[in-house]
């Protein structure tokens, strides 16, 4: 249960046992995104993995959930994680579910069959960041893939039995692109229709590409209302017919927001509406925000 550098996992895995089968994101290119800026990526060797989980045994026997990582940890072939789930499923017997990040190329390279192979050993629900629903967003912030290819992975995964939680960033499109990075997201998960779908509010953070452009004056970030009304504009897009969990409990957001979609739709716009009309300080602080 040893830890190499920044380890993240989505707010739903607090209570899993997080093991590390990579190390960064095989990607890391996004112009926005701190978090494995510490270090390169790298497939982390089997054989210390096997000993992790030997000690998470021997300590935490009982443990239900799982999390991978690091940031795209699905981008293992299923020669290298099947052995991997194969031991987590044999070490902990109680074991419910075995959750991991994955870029949208990862889920299109593997067949059907290898993921469904994956979903057979208890690999049940994937995070994948959409981030935008517009093009022209992604290619500014340097994603590396499109809106489409994204929709059709999650796609993909759905149809072989995978949860999927779909993750998109406020205010990232700045202010100038504000209006089409809401509506077109919005229409992505209309278009995935996926079980989960949170939002984070985007931070900028120092030692990023994007911090150099906002010091620049290339990137304008919106104000932190016009951020709340972009989210309700993202709400407003999304036309789903089967339930949605909607969330915004990322430390990042300034207004927790929590419901289904469709049904919880008008709640939470009223729930915006009413935080709009009280301004700032209905809103978190600053200095409670995090990553
Ligand atoms: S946002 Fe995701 S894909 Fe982009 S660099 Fe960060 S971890 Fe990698």
């Amino acid at each position: 249960m040893r830890y190499f550098g920044n380890v993240i996992r989505p707010p739903s895995e607090a209570e899993s046992y997080i093991l590390q089968v990579t190390f960064g994101c095989s990607h890391n290119k996004c112009t926005f995104c701190p978090t494995y800026l510490d270090k390169s990526f790298r497939i982390r060797p089997v054989n210390e993995i096997m000993e992790d989980i030997e000690t998470a045994h021997n300590h935490i026997s009982q443990t239900r959930r799982i999390f991978l990582a690091d940031g795209n940890a699905l981008v293992l072939s299923n020669q290298k994680l099947m052995p991997i789930l194969d031991a987590l499923n044999s070490a902990f017997p109680e074991l419910q579910r075995i959750g991991i990040y994955a870029n949208t190329s990862d889920i299109l390279r593997k067949t059907d069959q290898e993921l469904k192979e994956l979903r057979a050993k208890k690999l049940s629900i994937i995070y994948i960041g959409l981030e935008s629903g517009s093009n022209k967003v992604l290619k500014r912030v340097n994603k590396g893939v499109t809106a489409e290819e994204t929709i059709n992975a999650v796609g993909k995964a759905q149809n072989a039995g995978f949860k999927v939680s779909v993750i998109g960033i406020l205010g990232l499109g700045g202010a100038d692109l504000l209006e089409e990075h809401a509506v077109a997201t919005g229409r992505a998960i209309s278009a995935m229709s996926p079980l989960y779908f949170s939002l984070l509010t985007l931070m900028i953070v120092p030692g990023t590409a994007l911090h150099t452009q906002w010091t620049e004056g290339k990137f304008i970030l919106p104000n932190p209302l016009d951020m709340l009304q972009e989210m309700r504009v993202v709400i407003e897009n999304i036309k789903v017919s089967s339930g949605c969990i909607f969330r915004t409990n990322h430390a990042s957001n300034y207004l927790p927001l929590a419901g289904r979609l469709p049904n919880d739709k008008e709640r939470l716009l009223i729930t915006i509406d009413h935080a709009l009309a009280k301004g700032e300080p209905s809103l978190r602080p600053e200095f409670l925000r995090g990553l």
